[in-house]
């Protein structure tokens, strides 16, 4: 009786650990959170319906230019009925490519953000301002977003998140209806439509930027708590 008991955790649970606490200390972070995830949402019925039908119907889109130029319309993916959704500016080459939001370089920054603040992507919603493509990554134009912005709005009206999170200037201008910069805007909490809207940087922004993670880290960790309902 009592002798010593050995076991081994699993090289993915070492894995995701290792990530975790290194997106941590990359953002100046030297505490680990306590609490547990709050990650199932009672499923809605219809909700996966309903998106699966409107991707389908904007699935050979052709209302701005960039139609012309796309191999996939990256509708987004994740949770139907999210609770917490990330909303990006346009899909790059790999995400062309894939027909899937956030699968490139910046991708794995944005896993790692959702995963620091104990969710995970397929818990959270991703979508863009813009579905398609715009050649060589360059800035989308005034008439692409307002061709494209009403299916963001139709996918956030059937999701229906508590809390979105908008990264980079592009997401929290269109949907916050400002031209202010991210430097200005970020630090608050917005409403849209009742949503409550937090503004934080854009993943490949914090690849250029580095000093630029301890401030999203103080945004992601305020996403959490608008997500947990905390009242400051
Ligand atoms: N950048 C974005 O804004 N969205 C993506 O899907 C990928 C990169």
């Amino acid at each position: 009786m009592g002798g010593p008991v050995s076991w081994s955790v699993p090289d993915h649970v070492v894995d995701t650990l290792r990530d975790f606490l290194t997106f941590q200390g990359e953002m100046g972070v030297m505490t680990v959170p306590r609490g547990q995830a709050r990650q199932v949402s009672t499923p809605v019925a219809g909700v996966d319906d309903k998106l699966s039908a409107f991707a389908e119907e904007i699935s050979n889109c052709q209302a701005c230019g960039l139609s012309a130029g796309r191999t996939h319309v990256v509708f987004g993916a994740g949770a139907p009925d999210a609770d917490v959704m990330f909303v990006g500016e346009a899909p790059g080459q790999e995400e062309d490519r894939q027909g899937l939001p956030f699968v490139g370089a910046s991708g794995s920054l944005l896993t790692r953000m959702i995963e620091a603040i104990g969710l995970t992507r397929e818990s959270v919603y991703i979508a863009n301002i813009i579905k398609c493509r715009p050649p060589q990554n360059r800035d989308p134009q005034r008439d692409e977003i307002a061709a494209c912005e009403p299916f963001l709005k139709r996918q956030i009206d059937i999701v229906q998140p508590l809390v979105i999170c908008t990264l980079g200037r592009f997401a929290a201008q269109t949907l916050l209806q400002t031209t202010t910069g991210m430097g200005r805007l970020r630090g608050r909490v917005y409403d849209y439509e009742g949503v409550r809207v937090v503004p934080t940087y854009h993943p490949a922004a914090l690849l250029r930027n580095p000093q630029w993670k301890r401030p999203t880290w103080e945004d992601l960790k305020r996403v959490r708590l608008e997500y947990d309902g905390v009242k400051l």
